[in-house]
């Protein structure tokens, strides 16, 4: 059998939750984790593509500046003329177009010949600007002493348009026979070589910068678009005689949110992972709801089993128990586990039963019967008693509509028996008593009725000892002849005294319970010496009118009998009071169709006893038939009551209506039986 185990519900469902926020707690850290390490390495990413992006920056610059020098050191290879030299050096600007301004100076620093980029409109004249000739200045000593190209600090040259440009000066000495003869001075436009750096290299979301090394901005390559989140490198740029610092800076566009694919992902893998958890959460809390539904309709059902008095028993489709409720066990005295394991036969079946509760059993599997049965059977207890129970057994449906065995209520019958026994001893009783009071009743009458025999006797005898006396010695024929007649007539009555004690005595002695076939005359005759008694005395004429054809009904005729004598005498007794020619008492019997049965009409024998006495008024009408009402201070009232459960008892009925025009009716039916 299946055991609930008791569980406490609350306690568990609190460390369930426990668990839960854990887990919620541990997947948010894991995922922000997550997402926070992406977001570095993105970073991280980001920051090593700018610093290698700096570093091929500082190359390029290095790589311009020499190429720069070098087209510088082939301009002056060929010793040109001045007018040789500004041409070349114009074709020289066209191409290098952060080149502004290239100046051919003696020794002395005086401008021999000048050339201006064609890409600008007017830089100014060197010789006007201080600062830049004293940059220069340094910067070709510089030179000088170092024997190759130095560069100066750099200088703000302000432009016409209101504007101005970060300039740096190159200085290169000219030699001549190891001799200085000469300064090749470039000026570079510093925002010019970043923008030609810029765009060969740079995003548009990138910019470059040249700052002095205290971190003032000289120039910058300007950036298209500038994002939230910037990445920077920076790296010293050491020309000699103007130390510098080239920055890049790099913008990211995208949200600092999800940077990149991988953080999206993480993101949105997070995102989903906590959807489910949610879900997962939603879910555990239904299945909890539901369990614990489950666990209430299961505690309930196993109360509601456990309190059953009603023995409640399933078995497989193969006849063998699957499951007793303790009702069960109890009645029959077994465990469940034994019931469940000794099948064939099983332990509560007696003995003597076994092999027709099998042959049933067996044919209740072959036909699968489906239909809700009842019926009576004997069972055995552990202790070998065995007693009645009524099984009502029904097919045992599953949820896919399939029989998967038989559901069966088993009642205990015997107590049941047992009042049934007692209350019919006590009915048995009743009437016995009953009976006894007719009798006593009985008895007067009796007495009154034996007078007259008695006293003929007793008249015949005393007239025959007269006879005997004086007769004998006058006319011994006509004595004998008289004796005779006299002795005759003593017998007669005797015999007559003799049959109404016999028909008390029938009346009182006859206790056999069983039924029998009696016909109406029958039971007529049975009753009428009786009847005759009371009436003679009460001055009552009685009519009969019982047809000798009627058919014979099977019934308990001791009970029937009394019935018929209580009502007549209960007639007789109403018309008490009345003139004595109303005094008519009459017993009649007929067939009867019974109408209560439908269609199938059944064949009653219906008694009437009809009284011309006063009725039964209304309020008698309501306790008739209670035990014990009686309107009569020698009556018991036990009559009526008693003829009712006797005629209930044969299946039949005891009603009663008004006679016309005076008087009551009492109407008592039988089913005719069998025969
Ligand atoms: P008892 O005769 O001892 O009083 P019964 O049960 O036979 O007990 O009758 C109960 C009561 O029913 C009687 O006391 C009487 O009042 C009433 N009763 C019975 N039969 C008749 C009848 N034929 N006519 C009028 N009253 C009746």
């Amino acid at each position: 059998m299946r055991r609930l185990q008791k569980i406490d519900w609350r306690a568990p469902s609190v460390q369930r939750w426990v668990l839960v926020v854990v887990l919620v707690v541990l997947v948010v850290t894991l995922l922000g984790t997550l997402i926070y390490l992406a977001g570095r390495l993105e970073s991280d990413q980001m920051q090593r593509r700018v610093d290698a992006q700096i570093e091929a920056a500082d190359q390029d610059l290095r790589k311009h500046l020499t190429g720069d020098l070098r087209s510088l050191q082939a301009l002056m290879a060929r010793h040109p003329s001045v007018a040789q030299w500004q041409h070349e050096a114009d074709v020289l600007l066209a191409q290098q177009r952060e080149i502004l301004r290239l100046e051919w100076r003696d020794e002395t620093l005086r401008r021999k010949a000048q050339m201006d980029t064609p890409f600008r409109r007017s830089l100014g004249d060197d010789e006007d600007q201080i600062e830049a000739l004293k940059d220069m200045t340094q910067a070709c000593a510089l030179a000088r002493q170092s024997g190759g190209a130095a560069y100066s600090a750099s200088y703000f040259v302000p432009q016409e348009d209101g504007l101005g440009t970060e300039m740096m000066a190159m200085c290169w000495p000219l030699k001549e026979h190891g001799h200085v003869s000469g300064y090749l001075v470039a000026r570079y436009g510093l925002a010019d070589i970043l923008s030609d750096l810029a765009a060969r290299q740079l995003a548009r979301s990138e910019e470059l910068t040249l700052t002095e090394l205290d971190g003032t901005r000289l120039a910058a390559s300007s950036a298209a678009h500038r994002g939230v989140r910037l990445f920077s490198a920076q790296k010293r740029l050491d020309l000699p005689g103007n130390p510098m610092v080239l920055r890049l800076n790099s913008w990211q566009g995208t949200p600092d949110l999800v940077p990149n694919f991988l953080t999206a992902l993480v993101t949105v893998l997070a995102l989903a992972l906590v959807v489910v958890l949610v879900m997962l959460v939603r879910d555990t809390r239904r299945r909890l709801s539901a369990e614990l539904e489950l666990a209430e309709a299961l505690a309930f059902r196993k109360a509601m089993e456990d309190s059953l008095v009603t023995g409640l028993r399933a078995r497989s489709l193969q006849g063998h128990i699957t499951y007793v409720n303790p009702a069960f066990c109890e009645m029959v005295g077994f465990s469940a586990e034994e019931l469940r394991t000794q099948l064939d036969p099983p332990p509560y079946w007696p003995d003597e039963w076994v092999a027709e509760y099998r042959q049933v059993q067996q044919q209740r599997v072959a036909t699968q019967g489906s239909a809700r049965e009842g019926f009576e059977a004997l069972f055995k207890r552990k202790s070998g008693e065995v007693f009645p129970v009524l099984v009502v057994e029904a097919p045992l449906i599953n949820a896919a509509g399939v029989q998967t065995g038989w559901m069966s209520a088993v009642l205990d019958l015997s107590e049941k028996r047992r009042i049934e026994e007692l209350s019919r001893a006590t009915q048995e009783r009743l009437q016995a008593t009953a009976r006894l009071a007719t009798v006593g009743e009985m008895a007067s009458l009796l007495s009154h009725e034996l007078n007259q025999p008695l006293a003929a006797i007793s008249s015949y005898a005393n007239g025959s000892l007269n006879l005997l006396e004086n007769g004998l010695t006058v006319d011994a024929a006509g004595v004998v002849s008289d004796l005779q007649m006299a002795l005759g007539r003593i017998a007669e009555q005797s015999e007559r005294a003799g049959r109404v004690i016999k028909s008390v005595n029938d009346f009182v002695r006859r206790r056999k319970q069983l039924r029998e076939s009696v016909s109406p005359v029958e039971l007529l005759s049975a009753i009428l010496p009786l009847v005759n008694l009371q009436a003679r005395k009460s001055s009552v004429r009685v009519v009969t009118e019982v047809s000798p054809q009627l058919p014979q009904v099977q019934c308990d005729r001791t009970m029937v009998e009394q019935v018929l004598l209580n009502l007549t005498r209960n007639a007789m007794q109403a018309m008490e009071d009345m003139p004595a020619a109303d005094r008519i008492l009459e017993i009649r019997a007929r067939l009867v169709l019974d109408s209560d049965h439908g269609p199938q009409r059944t064949a009653q024998l219906e008694w009437r006893i009809l009284d011309r006495g006063l009725g039964i008024p209304p309020e008698v009408a309501e306790h008739l038939f209670t035990p014990f009402f009686t309107t009569k201070n020698e009556g018991m009232g036990l009559g009526l009551s008693l003829c009712r459960t006797v005629a209930e008892q044969h299946g039949g009925a005891l009603e009663f209506e008004p006679n016309r025009p005076q008087g009551a009716v009492f109407v008592f039916t039988l089913p005719l039986g069998p025969n």
